[in-house]
């Protein structure tokens, strides 16, 4: 029988998830929903240290909020919770003593001090195979030793004991097999009696034997620890069923070379957080894509290519056509370059994409906090109008205002331009012309405006901008009889009157 697919993302819950953790999430579910699997979320909190208040939450909002449903989690529970690492303590403590009974790791006593002595005496002093016999530990220890420390309260570390000279090979989706002499890895701390929980990386590792993870997919700066995983899994015996491994390319920064960081999101203007996040610290607030007004689908495009390619021209693809598109052959190796434009410019594909009235409905209550009362057949229109001009929904303002309220005041440079001393006069004939007009549709106004000009021997350019300077307010915006269209007839003809009244004449009289 093919074995189900069983994925997991693991974030620590240390502040608010980086774009990049986003990223390796995404390709996490893409893979699941792709082989009919299981995209499952652990939170790793072993490291009371470093745990954030919020930050859990903080988590499961952001994929509620792009639509990527863990099918088990702290949430949702599952048949191989708890979700939690912080409720697995006792789960734990029982590989370690397996490890310690097959002599696969041991105890050891080393104070910090101890340690830091060790490290000024011996230049790139590391635990392992040729120091731990000169440590304070239970293989340099008689049993009575060890077990009278223990009795007498002292505090210990289990280390995992790596035998030298081992070719560790990590088979990486990504990155082919990459193998590692055991010589360079040091024996880790895996447990801690202080605070009786495990480290990182035994909780990792017992975790995804336990939940029956068959893929590891996660950021590419766990690559160092892989051949350290692959060797617990070796020492519990678990080598037959271990995981594959997928190593995620870097994203870096916009420009140079390096990693992203948050600092490169306030230098640059955009966030690298999926949500706004407020520090309970110190209260500092973060900007997230969802408050800066990106769309969920946007996102999730955006990173799918930050690291991965079809191998086509190909650039908008749905969730689903991202499931079935996906592979870790078309992974790159080496870090992705974080582009804002490119989000932005997904973000307005998206814009365009939806439809003029869902469009309209996210627009109406912006509209409703400027006090503008429209219906939504009208705004639907507009949107349809502008929508093309703008990244985001809430830039629809900026680029529609003019439909809802009349200019206040009109374009200075336009009026050099285009408000001569016959434009006043022209503007009348024109007044007159549209109220007489019975069919005020765009193409009828078109029609007849178009045909008095020819007639008139106007010129068009100036007619037309001088339309637009007394409508709009600037030499800006839709096209000219659309807007007369949606304002409609009577307001046109007020606009117009307002500008014949107010904008002064070249000799400056009104
Ligand atoms: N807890 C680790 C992290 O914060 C998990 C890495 C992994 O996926 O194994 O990234």
């Amino acid at each position: 029988m093919h074995q189900k697919t069983r994925v997991r993302f693991a974030p620590s819950p240390t502040g608010p998830l980086h774009i990049g953790g986003v990223r390796t999430a995404l390709y996490n579910y893409l893979y699941a929903k792709q082989t009919g699997g299981d995209f499952i979320l652990r939170i790793e909190d072993t490291d009371s240290t470093r745990f954030v208040p919020g930050a859990e939450d903080y988590i499961q909002e952001t994929f509620d909020w792009l639509g990527l449903p863990f099918d088990e989690s702290p949430a949702k529970g599952g048949k191989y919770g708890p979700y939690r690492q912080s409720e697995r303590k006792e789960i734990y403590q029982q590989y370690v003593t397996e490890l310690l009974k097959k002599e696969a790791a041991y105890i050891a006593f080393d104070t910090p001090e101890e340690l830091e002595a060790r490290r000024t005496e011996i230049p790139n002093f590391q635990y392992d195979a040729t120091t731990r016999e000169k440590m304070r530990n239970s293989l340099t220890l008689t049993a009575e030793e060890t077990q009278s420390l223990i009795d007498g309260g002292i505090q210990y570390v289990v280390r995992i004991k790596i035998e030298p000279n081992h070719d560790i090979t990590v088979s990486d989706m990504i990155r082919g097999d990459v193998v590692i002499n055991s010589s360079v890895l040091d024996d880790k701390v895996i447990y801690k009696s202080a605070d009786e929980l495990p480290t990182y990386h035994l909780a990792n590792v017992v975790d995804d034997h336990l939940m029956e993870i068959t893929h590891v997919i996660r950021g590419e700066e766990w690559l160092p620890s892989a051949p350290l995983h692959v060797w617990l899994y070796k020492s519990l015996g678990w080598e037959e069923t271990m995981p594959r491994f997928a190593h995620l390319p870097l994203l870096l920064k916009p420009e140079g070379n390096g990693k992203l960081s948050k600092r490169d999101g306030d230098r640059l203007g955009f966030p690298v957080f999926p949500l706004e996040w407020r520090d309970p610290a110190s209260g500092d607030l973060s900007s997230g894509y969802r408050e800066s007004g990106y769309l969920p689908e946007a996102v999730i495009n955006f990173l799918a290519f930050l690291g991965w390619n079809p191998g086509t021209d190909q650039e908008i693809f749905s969730l689903e056509e991202l499931i079935r598109a996906f592979s870790f052959e078309r992974c790159s190796k080496s870090g992705a370059k974080f582009d804002v434009e490119k989000a932005k410019w997904y973000n307005h594909q998206y814009v365009m994409l939806m439809s003029n009235e869902k469009l309209a409905a996210c627009f109406m209550p912006l509209l409703a906090e400027k006090g503008i009362v429209a219906s939504p057949e009208k705004v639907t229109r507009v949107v349809s109008l502008v929508k093309e001009r703008v990244h985001f929904v809430k830039e629809l303002w900026d680029q529609s205002a003019y439909f809802f309220v009349a200019p206040e005041s009109y374009d200075e440079k336009t009026i050099r331009k285009r408000w001569k001393r016959e434009t006043p006069d022209q503007m009348r004939q024109l007044m007159s012309l549209i109220g007489k007009m019975e069919d005020f549709s765009a193409a009828n106004q078109e029609k007849i405006v178009m045909n008095w000009i020819q007639q008139q021997e106007l010129h068009t350019g100036n007619i037309m901008n001088a339309f637009r300077l007394a409508v709009v307010g600037e030499g800006k915006g839709a096209h000219m009889f659309d807007i007369s269209e949606v304002i409609g007839k009577e307001e046109t003809l007020k606009r117009l009157q307002r500008a014949i009244d107010t904008i002064p004449q070249p000799d400056g009289n009104v």
